[in-house]
């Protein structure tokens, strides 16, 4: 497991360091949001460490290029105490978690193991999860059905990854409108018409759904097994 530091107190940053290593992680650092971001953009973690108050870029200016980028690597936030206001930001920026200096490293190696298995049952470590029978990749948005490509556009692949990251829960149509298409103008009419596309790809019979079910009054429900 890789973990990336990116922190500009050097204490600070030494301090995680070591720990984190003595408990087994691999780790990198950083003492600039410019850098951090590079390092991101130019390699691959499993998890990310973010101060949010850095030099050049701060943490909430990462955590967003991040995300813009598709890069869905957990990412928990380093707040300063009185920052409070700012976490609330920070999880809507796209954030997983936050904890707030000064904080015990038994803590923080809590809410690390947690976000990581999240981050394990939402997409897998590869990125690959079967849906039906559909062999789907989040992280290189493919996907196959017996080895045959199955051709989807990248707003398909962002509703089925959050219907799948939800997987056996019923999702609302308010939901998907807020986390898929991020704005107020779509309306549930595009989302319906969204599915019935999906359901075209990915079920046996599309008339007779049995991956993607329809919730009467609320919304969708995807079953998965994994
Ligand atoms: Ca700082």
């Amino acid at each position: 497991m890789r973990i990336l530091i990116i922190e500009d107190e050097p204490k600070m940053q030494m301090g995680l360091k070591d720990n984190l290593e003595f408990e087994g992680y691999e780790v990198d650092s950083s003492n600039n949001g410019e850098d951090g971001l590079k390092k991101i953009l130019e390699n691959k973690f499993d998890l990310i460490l973010l101060d949010v108050m850095l030099p050049k870029l701060s943490g909430f200016d990462v955590c967003r290029k991040t995300r813009e980028q598709k890069i869905a690597t957990p990412i928990i936030l380093l707040t300063a105490k009185g920052e409070e206001i700012d976490k609330i930001i920070g999880l809507e920026i796209g954030a997983d978690d936050y904890v707030t200096k000064p904080f015990s490293l038994r803590e923080l190696l809590a809410r690390i193991k947690a976000v990581l298995r999240r981050a394990e049952k939402s997409v897998g470590v590869s990125g690959i999860v079967m849906i039906g029978r559909t062999e789907v990749n989040f992280a290189s948005y493919n996907a196959f059905e017996e080895g045959i490509s199955v051709q989807m556009s990248h707003k398909e692949f962002e509703l089925l990854k959050y219907l799948y990251n939800n997987r056996n829960q019923t999702v609302n149509r308010d939901d998907l409108l807020k986390n898929v298409w991020g704005d107020i103008f779509t309306t549930s009419r595009t989302i319906d018409n969204f599915i019935v596309k999906l359901r075209q790809k990915i079920e046996t019979d599309p008339n007779n759904p049995k991956v993607i079910l329809t919730v009467h009054g609320i919304g969708y429900k995807l079953i998965a097994m994994q």
